[in-house]
């Protein structure tokens, strides 16, 4: 029988809550047809983690980690628990770095019209893939700026060819299994270093002759994202303006609680909900689990069981058809484990 072997990353707030019910969702889907075999192991990283041994992720726990064949994250951090230089913990940014996972993928697709705020959407009109660049970008100079002193502080935008082709490949190879359409977000016209991004965009495409292409500034791809959210097929971009507009597209669709992730490299992959912690609501059994089971189907797809990955997003889409099963966030009253239950059930 195939085997897996997956980590568990519950971390800090909601992701505890919402892991539990992707954990459900991903043993009943083993269980279909033929069957595999996940072995899960859960891992303590996170902000809870650091105020307990003093480390957010230790060396031992990254190792661990780095063994399985893919990783299932919950969400990491705490407003209230900061390292002594001020900033949040945040060691799921450690693991994208340490593992090379470049290619941010955020599928955006809208399951029922009553969850847009956009009138007159149908389910499935807006069925989009962002793919943020993980690596570099605009948060290059999280770790430091380039100057600062008592005066001034000037942060870096780094795009390199090595990092721009893998990312943009990817996009491509993407939307080979999409509707063959890649949108470039970037400033070209005011960004050196985009319009360089832009030169290597118009390299990669040259090998993929059966894509459509189209080049787009990021201020206009805010006002299309609202205007004709149906016209995109994958849209690929650098670091920050993948994390601004993934909100904006999550805000489509239903709110953060209905938009996946899977975070992407050659030999590693992280899954996990778009959303944070959210500790205006963690510990009340109300948060939306979808964005996690959802991330939980691409972990299933990224270890080549498809088939299962397309059952449970079968799955929560025939759910997500029942009012009754919304959560709070969707204008409903289900619990959070009500709604996993409601997907296993869903499953058949
Ligand atoms: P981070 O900076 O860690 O990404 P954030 O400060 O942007 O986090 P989130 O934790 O993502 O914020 O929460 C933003 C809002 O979305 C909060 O009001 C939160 O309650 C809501 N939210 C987030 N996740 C869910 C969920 N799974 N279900 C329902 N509401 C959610």
């Amino acid at each position: 029988m195939r085997s897996h072997s997956v980590a568990l990353l519950p971390g800090d707030g909601v992701g505890p809550e919402v892991v539990a019910e992707a954990v459900k969702v991903l043993r009943a889907a083993a269980r279909l047809d033929g069957g595999f075999e996940l072995a899960m192991e859960e891992i303590s990283i996170g902000a809870g983690e650091y105020l307990r041994s003093g480390e957010a992720m230790s060396e031992q726990a990254f190792q661990r980690i780095r063994a399985k064949d893919a990783v299932l994250l919950g969400a990491m951090g705490l407003p209230s628990v900061r390292l002594p230089s001020g900033v949040e913990i945040a060691p799921q940014l450690d693991l994208r770095e340490r593992l090379d996972l470049y290619a941010g993928l955020r599928p955006i697709r809208l399951y029922h019209p009553r969850f847009s705020p956009l009138a007159s959407k149908r389910a499935g009109s807006i069925d989009l893939l962002l793919v943020r660049e993980n690596t570099e970008g605009m948060f290059w100079s999280r770790k430091g700026s380039l100057v600062a002193n008592d005066d001034e502080r000037i942060d870096g935008l780094r795009i390199s060819r090595a990092g721009s082709e893998r990312l943009f490949r990817a996009a491509f190879e993407q939307a080979r299994a999409r509707r063959g359409k890649v949108t470039l977000v970037d400033k070209a016209n005011v960004l050196p270093s985009l319009a360089f991004f832009r030169g290597i965009f118009d390299e990669v495409a040259a090998e993929f002759p059966d894509i459509e292409t189209e080049r787009i500034y990021v201020d206009a791809a805010a006002l299309y994202l609202v205007r004709r959210p149906e016209s995109f097929d994958v849209m690929v971009t650098e670091n920050m303006f993948g994390d601004i507009l993934s909100d904006l597209a999550a805000g489509l669709i239903g709110g953060m609680g209905m938009a996946p992730s899977g975070d992407i490299g050659d030999r590693h992959a992280v899954f996990q909900p778009s959303h944070g912690s959210a500790p205006d609501i963690a510990g009340q059994g109300v948060a939306n689990p979808t964005a996690t089971i959802l991330s939980a189907a691409l972990l299933l797809d990224w270890l080549g069981e498809k088939e299962a990955a397309g059952a449970v997003s079968r799955a929560v889409e025939r759910a997500l058809n029942d009012p009754a099963q919304w959560t709070r966030d969707l204008g409903g009253e289900q619990s959070c484990a009500g709604l996993g239950d409601a997907v296993v059930a869903q499953l058949g």
